[in-house]
């Protein structure tokens, strides 16, 4: 990312410790967010790098649901929620993963993807990958091409990268 925008983002993301359960460093994009320059600043740095190879924008619940919608709204196309299992009326297609304690379960709706869509995936902040390889995997299986991967922040203690091989991911500030 350039270094001004790369700058701006990690001057809007506070660290609160121990939330929500203790030992967590948690990236609260909150600042980011009420910071009307820096929103615009990185929704326009992923409209320049995708504008005309994407036709849908997917967001990962929650937080990406708020950057995708910024995204897909600044480049004309489409947006598609990827949500926690039993939140979209179906008929939806589900995909389950590993979490560090136990599984999560995330679905998009049945049709949403017309076969071949190119897809871009957003999401706040790259952890373990678990929860993007796992949006990447059920979008692929109702037809889609990803793209890639846009995240605000990638914690690379967690190596995300390496649940994502093979993958484009793109990271505007590493923590
Ligand atoms: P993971 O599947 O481990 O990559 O976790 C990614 C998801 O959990 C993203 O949707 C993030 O919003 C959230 N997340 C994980 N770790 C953090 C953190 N330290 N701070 C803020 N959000 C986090």
């Amino acid at each position: 990312a350039p270094d001004a925008l790369r700058s701006l983002v990690e001057s809007r993301i506070r660290d609160v410790q121990d939330f929500p359960t203790p030992g967590i460093l948690f990236k609260d994009i909150g600042p980011l967010l009420a910071d009307p320059e820096a929103f615009a600043a990185i929704v326009a740095d992923g409209a320049r790098r995708h504008t005309g190879r994407v036709d849908f924008v997917a967001g990962i619940e929650a937080r990406g649901f708020i950057f995708g919608a910024g995204l897909a709204h600044a480049m004309g196309v489409g947006f598609i929620p990827v949500r926690k299992a039993g939140k979209l009326p179906g008929p939806t297609v589900e995909v389950s993963y590993d979490l560090e304690y136990g599984q999560a379960r995330i679905a998009v709706q049945e049709g949403a993807v017309a076969p071949g869509s190119r897809i871009v995936v957003v999401d706040d902040v790259l952890a373990t990958g678990g929860t993007a390889a796992a949006a990447c995997a059920l979008l692929e299986l109702v037809g889609a091409e990803i793209v890639g991967l846009d995240v605000v922040m990638e914690l690379a203690a967690l190596g995300g990268r390496s649940a994502l091989v093979g993958r484009e991911v793109y990271s505007l500030t590493v923590a």
